[in-house]
């Protein structure tokens, strides 16, 4: 029986650990499906208080788990199959085995949006991604293109541009959601074509297993056209990680975890932390703000309780 288990090995989940650990507790830490959660798909990283120079996602998170580990916690890798939240002991199954705690920490994030087009899941990993950093390298002198109009976007183009011989982003819109300082680099970046109030209505060919084409249309106009593609990119945002929550957890009309509070869910034991919850800044920084609170409350509720 653990005193706390922590769902989630992004920012908010790795801190929750740092403090929790520190605290005695002895954290378990479930990596999930996506270890490291979005900072390990990301590149540079800015805005991260303490690095003036910039750090890449990827080490970030990793120093964040060496630094929870150095106090006691536990990495179990896996993906929480099903959570029994009705009574505690709370219980959750990760790969066939069922793990007890007395408080839980829900830092499971949140996982890339798809858009749903007819060849889109069958072309994934054969030119169709949601990770320019994870496969941009493939894409050398290749042709690009990125969907979506939020920072995402912006930082997966500029990024692209480091490899294909030309990027074009799309957007549904002719206005972007992107901060000004990302969407002026990008504008600045001559590699970079625009298509607005544009939208992909297909990906061809999956019958060669390979990203050729893709067909496009105005929405505005209503005009359609094909546009000869290697890679196609999403950056059209997030849905959070609830799937084992549903029923009884309180989630909004999207899935996000509804907050009671500080980090308290409508469960008393539980607690959120980082984008599973946060529909606004999901940042980096607020993450493992989230991830403090949470750990915090969690170390008041066991200490309520006597342990
Ligand atoms: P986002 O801000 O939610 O933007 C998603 C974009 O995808 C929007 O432009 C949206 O269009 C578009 N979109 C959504 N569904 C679509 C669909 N079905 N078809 C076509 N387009 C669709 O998501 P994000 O860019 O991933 O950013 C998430 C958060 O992370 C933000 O707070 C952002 O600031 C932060 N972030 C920061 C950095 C950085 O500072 N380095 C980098 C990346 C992300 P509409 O605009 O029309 O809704």
């Amino acid at each position: 029986m653990r005193n706390v288990i922590i769902i989630g090995s992004g920012c908010a989940g790795n801190t929750a650990a740092i403090y929790t650990g520190r605290a005695g507790l002895k954290p378990l830490v479930i990596s999930g499906h996506e270890p490291g959660g979005q900072l390990s798909l990301t590149t540079e990283v800015e805005n991260f208080p303490g690095f003036p120079e910039g750090i890449m996602g990827p080490q970030l998170v990793e120093n964040m788990k060496q630094q929870a580990s150095r106090f006691g916690a536990e990495y179990l890798s896996g993906k929480v199959e099903e959570a029994d939240l009705s009574k505690r002991p709370f219980r959750l199954k990760v790969d066939g085995e069922w793990h007890e705690c007395r408080t839980l920490i829900v830092a499971s994030g949140a996982s890339a949006r798809w858009l749903g087009l007819p060849n889109e899941q069958r072309l994934i990993g054969h030119g169709v991604s949601s990770c320019a950093t994870c496969d941009g390298f493939f894409y050398r002198d290749k042709k690009i293109m990125v969907i979506g109009g939020g920072d995402s976007a912006m930082e997966e183009a500029n990024f692209l541009t480091r490899f294909g011989s030309e990027v074009t982003l799309v957007h549904r819109r002719d206005e972007f959601r992107a901060s000004k300082i990302m969407l002026e680099r990008c504008k600045a970046n001559p590699k970079i074509k625009w298509l607005t109030s544009t939208i992909p209505v297909d990906i061809f060919d999956a019958s060669k297993n390979s990203v050729e084409a893709v067909r496009l249309r105005n929405v505005t106009t209503g005009e359609e056209w094909t546009q000869e593609v290697d890679g196609f990119f999403l950056a059209i945002g997030h849905v959070p990680n609830t799937q084992p929550f549903v029923g009884q957890l309180d989630l909004d009309a999207e899935g996000f975890i509804v907050s009671h509070g500080g980090a308290r869910t409508n469960i008393a034991g539980v607690f959120h932390a980082g984008d599973v919850e946060d529909r606004t800044y999901r940042q980096a920084i607020t993450a493992s703000g989230a991830g403090c609170k949470a750990a915090i409350e969690a170390e008041r509720f066991l200490e309520a309780e006597g342990h």
